[in-house]
């Protein structure tokens, strides 16, 4: 292995655990650099391991398996923040894990991220384990929801208490998972706080992003959200308090409700490249890809500053009800980036892709993300 100082210089391998889409990114833009990737995944047809060096086929709780791909790589690192802390672990005495198992405990339960935040004293929505779901309401109030400790995502593993419902019915949807109960929140919007944290400490933050979610899954992303200066040092404040905390290595996203007086509630943290960064791979001049990789190696950060504003739009399953959409619309337009992941299954609500939209006038390139969403909807 060769080393820049104290990282990795390009030639090395990263091993990533999980082959997801942020995988597949990482992946395209490793190679670019010149790193070679090896991804563990149940399907060797997998979006990561469609463009890398090489795969292990096995599940992400698999130790033989991740044993195996540690034994071949210089660092290892993750499409996803659900590989068991425990495998994480078991892999940091073979190669560096980053972020590590530490971090992982303390994001993958969702209580134990809440009792993290109030120890710093971080505002988030009020909220109580779900044990007893009586005390818990009477904490939080009603209308409520509850959610999953464990791997929640997407609106997965959540059910909403409304004033009169039947919570222990509700509670009975989760399938007895250990679960909180969270005061439901009024927001304005939601944004995110997308930054990278390097091996030395040093942390890039990139421009906010403004979040829509459709049923619970991300839509649309604008950045940079328009937002008072002081806003947005509190935001960026608020991630970094939380980086340096956790001691995390990566990029990390940390979302947060805006309420209408412009406080500031954080909702979840995530470890790893983040779906609403997607615009940064274009928009940027380091792709939060890119700097995460960069992270993980231990090399200097990249510059995070935005070229341009952007509006990045998903690409659901939904939209291939009929078939793959008619693409031309995309394409025809120059300042549409498309991305695919290479799933075989379209699947409701599964994410296939997404559309990069750089134009400075972020409102007019919201208009063109729903106008082209409806084109491709009425063609698929
Ligand atoms: P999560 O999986 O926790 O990110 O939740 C998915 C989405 O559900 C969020 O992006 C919000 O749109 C909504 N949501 C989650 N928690 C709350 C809350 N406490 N109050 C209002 N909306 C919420």
């Amino acid at each position: 292995m060769t080393a820049i100082r104290t990282g990795l210089a390009p030639g090395a391998t990263i091993g990533v655990l999980g082959g997801g889409q942020l995988g597949r990114m990482m992946a395209v833009v490793a190679r670019q650099m010149g790193y070679r990737i090896i991804v563990l995944d149940p399907s060797p047809r997998c979006p990561t391991a469609q463009v890398s060096d090489g795969v292990v086929v096995g599940a992400l709780d698999d130790l033989a398996a991740a044993k195996h791909l540690a034994s071949q790589v210089d660092v290892i690192t993750l499409d996803t923040e659900h590989v068991p802390a425990d495998i994480l672990e078991a892999l940091e005495p073979i190669a560096p894990v980053r972020p590590g198992a530490a971090v992982l405990r303390t994001i993958q339960d969702r209580l134990v991220q809440k009792q993290f935040l109030d120890r710093l004293g971080l505002p988030q929505a009020a909220w109580a384990p779900a044990d007893d779901l009586d005390a818990a309401l009477a904490k939080v109030g009603r209308p409520a929801i509850l959610k999953v400790r464990r791997a929640g995502y997407d609106g997965k593993g959540q059910v909403r208490v409304e004033r009169d419902g039947d919570p222990v019915a509700l509670l009975a949807r989760l399938r007895g998972e250990p679960a909180v109960a969270e005061a439901l929140v009024g927001f304005t919007r939601e944004i995110s706080v997308i930054l990278a944290r390097g091996l030395d400490g040093q942390i890039q933050i990139y421009p906010i992003a403004e979040n829509a979610h459709r049923r619970h899954i991300l839509h649309t992303t604008r950045a940079p959200a328009p937002m008072p200066k002081a806003r947005r040092s509190q935001a960026e404040a608020m991630a970094v308090a939380v980086a340096e905390a956790l001691g995390h290595v990566g990029v990390m996203a940390v979302e947060m409700f805006e309420l209408p007086d412009g406080q500031l509630l954080i909702n979840e943290i995530a470890p790893r490249t983040h779906n609403s960064g997607h615009y940064t791979y274009g928009a940027c001049a380091t792709s939060q890809f890119e700097q995460h990789i960069r992270a993980v190696c231990g090399v200097p950060l990249g510059d995070p500053r935005a070229l341009t504003g952007a509006v990045m739009v998903n690409l659901i399953g939904d939209l291939w009800s009929h078939g793959a959409p008619a693409w031309q619309e995309v394409l025809a337009r120059p300042e549409a980036r498309l991305h695919l992941y290479g799933k075989d299954a379209p699947a409701p609500g599964r994410k296939m892709g997404h559309v990069v939209l750089l134009d400075d006038d972020t409102g007019r390139a919201l208009a063109t993300a729903e106008s082209l969403i409806t084109t491709l909807s009425s063609r698929s």
